[in-house]
């Protein structure tokens, strides 16, 4: 018996149960926000959570009315940002986007989010993909430590932001990425409108041409 037991102690270390049902999970990183327009800050952060080799797919989350942006008069309708998104990554393979959060109770709380999808998708593991501004203001996010208590955060440095602003419990659970910043941010966009036609993708700037958004 004793033999038994140093036999299955010296032998490889296997993982146990749970921990290897976990580990073939699929991985994807939920990245959300307006994208009132989607901009080049935004897609080369979904090709530095691609390449950082730790997910399988992004799945780009368009929110209808995100909680932390009310005090902004309106947003462009939501079928517009979707269809920006769309033309944006339609050539990016192992990216979808996903209008879940349009289907959801409003406002469109990011917990609430995770948690839907963790429930549908029991073989997935879900990370939260951020820019580093987010970071910095994550503990203002509605419930951020249940958040945090069972997702980590997937981030990308960006121009105008310092992550030494955020909090410690934040920065915790938070894996920083290889990742070449762009200054760029929607709102530039939408109050320079054409002039800043190169900072979106071409396909982009002519459906804001032809639909004449940002104008
Ligand atoms: P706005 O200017 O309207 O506030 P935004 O440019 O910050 O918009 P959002 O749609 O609010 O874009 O951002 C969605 C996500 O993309 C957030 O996690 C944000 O941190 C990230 N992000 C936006 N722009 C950049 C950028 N230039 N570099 C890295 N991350 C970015």
């Amino acid at each position: 018996m004793a033999s038994m037991v140093l036999q299955a102690i010296s032998g490889p270390v296997l993982p146990l149960p749970n921990e290897s049902a976990e580990m073939m999970k699929r991985r994807v990183g939920i990245f959300g926000g307006t994208f009132d327009p989607v901009h080049s800050g935004h897609i080369e952060a979904v090709h530095s959570f691609l390449e950082s080799g730790l997910i399988d797919e992004v799945w780009v989350m368009l929110t209808p009315d995100p909680p932390h942006k009310r005090h902004r008069s309106k947003h462009t309708p939501y079928k517009h940002r979707l269809r920006m998104l769309e033309l944006a990554f339609s050539e990016t393979e192992r990216v979808k986007i996903c209008t879940l959060e349009r289907e959801l109770p409003q406002p469109s709380y990011t917990l609430q989010t995770l948690q839907h999808l963790t429930t549908t998708y029991p073989d997935t593991r879900f990370f939260l993909c951020l820019g580093e501004d987010s970071v910095s203001s994550f503990h203002t996010w509605h419930r951020y430590r249940d958040i945090l208590s069972d997702f980590s955060l997937m981030a990308v440095k960006r121009p105008g932001s310092d992550a030494v602003e955020a909090e410690d419990e934040v920065l915790e659970k938070t894996i920083f990425l290889e990742h070449k910043p762009v200054d760029i941010s929607s709102t530039a966009i939408r109050q320079n409108g054409s002039d800043m036609e190169q900072m979106v993708p071409d396909t982009v700037a002519a459906y804001m041409e032809e639909h004449e958004l940002y104008t």
